[in-house]
């Protein structure tokens, strides 16, 4: 029976964002007792309006750079600024919020024996040499650049993890999350669906940068979170696991879908320093491990982003 079968306290780090909060929706649709935390620095309790009517959850604010206080059996974190602008926007909050709540996480996981599963992340292999990106592959990332607090970050979490697994032998499960979009995304979050969903509502261009030839897979939430919660299922999980779509599209390719749905224009913009040119990962070990198998296309994905957002929208407009 794999971890995640008997009703368990869960943790979720980073509760009220946009990964978070469809994590713990999940998590008591399965019937366990779930503790969201978050400093709301870019979640909002809206994500957890569902959530905050079922009794098996409780909330707490709380800054994952401070030692958690709470007991459970697992720690989902997923805790940091994830989209470039946000990330960007305060380094030195981003790199000391992963590096730190590592830290707190592997002490955790040392005197309770809990199970971690740490959100880690595509941008670990960096503009990659390497496609599609397979786990054993180190990655081509610039550490002084203007996406290293994330990137770095993430990479020195994992770092953490692993020495503590070889050192102390805890049970930590890391996954590498490739591009997901969704329903509950914010709509200043900065990253390109959002942005070109948001836009196209507007009626405003849609900002391509650079060219527009350069790749990405877009996962849709649902399917990510079938990924997430199955990490618990194996006894025992050693290396990283990719977990996204593998369907790659160029940017431009994604513009167009956006435009067939909702029409509007496109407009060309620089490219942002140590924008990856192709990322798609190889799911094999996810397939193999979770029978992960990611089930949303892009059409309908786009479908249910543009449902969600058009009444945030249009109520951003009526301000
Ligand atoms: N992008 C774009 N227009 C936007 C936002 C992003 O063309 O309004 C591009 C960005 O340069 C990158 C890709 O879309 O090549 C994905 O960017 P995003 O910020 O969503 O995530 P990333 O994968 O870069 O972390």
């Amino acid at each position: 029976m794999g971890l995640g079968a008997a009703r368990k306290t869960m943790v979720v780090t980073g509760a009220a964002g946009f990964l978070g909060s469809h994590l713990v929706d999940r998590l008591l649709d399965l019937g366990h007792e779930v503790i969201g935390l978050d400093n709301l620095v870019t979640g909002t309790l809206e994500n957890l309006a569902t959530a905050g009517k079922n009794p098996r959850f409780h909330f707490e604010m709380h800054d994952v750079r401070q030692p958690l206080r709470v007991h459970p059996q697992v720690v989902f974190n997923f805790a940091c600024p994830a989209s470039p602008v946000h990330y960007q926007y305060d380094p030195f909050f981003t790199l000391t919020t992963s590096v730190m709540a590592a830290q707190h996480l592997v002490e955790l996981a040392r005197s309770t024996r809990a199970v971690i599963v740490q959100a880690s992340t595509s941008e670990v292999y960096g503009d990659p040499a390497v496609h599609p990106q397979t786990e054993d592959y180190w990655g081509h990332v610039n550490p002084i650049g203007e996406r290293s607090c994330y990137d770095e970050g993430k990479r020195c979490a994992e770092t953490f993890f692993f020495d503590a697994k070889r050192r102390w032998g805890i049970d930590a499960r890391i996954i590498r999350i490739f591009n997901t979009y969704g329903p509950r995304m914010a709509l200043d979050d900065g990253r390109v669906v959002s942005n070109f969903v948001v836009q196209a509502l507007r009626g405003e261009s849609l900002t391509l940068y650079g060219d527009g030839n350069q790749t990405r897979s877009f996962c849709y939430a649902s399917d990510l979170i079938d990924g997430i919660v199955s990490m618990l299922n194996p006894a025992s999980i050693d290396g990283p696991v990719n977990l996204g779509n593998p369907t790659e599209f160029t940017i431009r390719q994604l513009a167009e879908r956006v435009v067939a749905e909702l029409g509007g224009e496109l407009t060309f913009k620089p490219l942002p320093a140590d924008d990856p040119k192709q990322r798609k990962p190889d799911i094999s070990r996810a397939r193999a491990l979770l029978n992960f198998d990611p089930k949303v296309s892009l059409e309908e994905g786009l479908r249910g982003v543009i449902a969600d957002f058009r009444p945030r929208v249009a109520a951003t407009a009526a301000r």
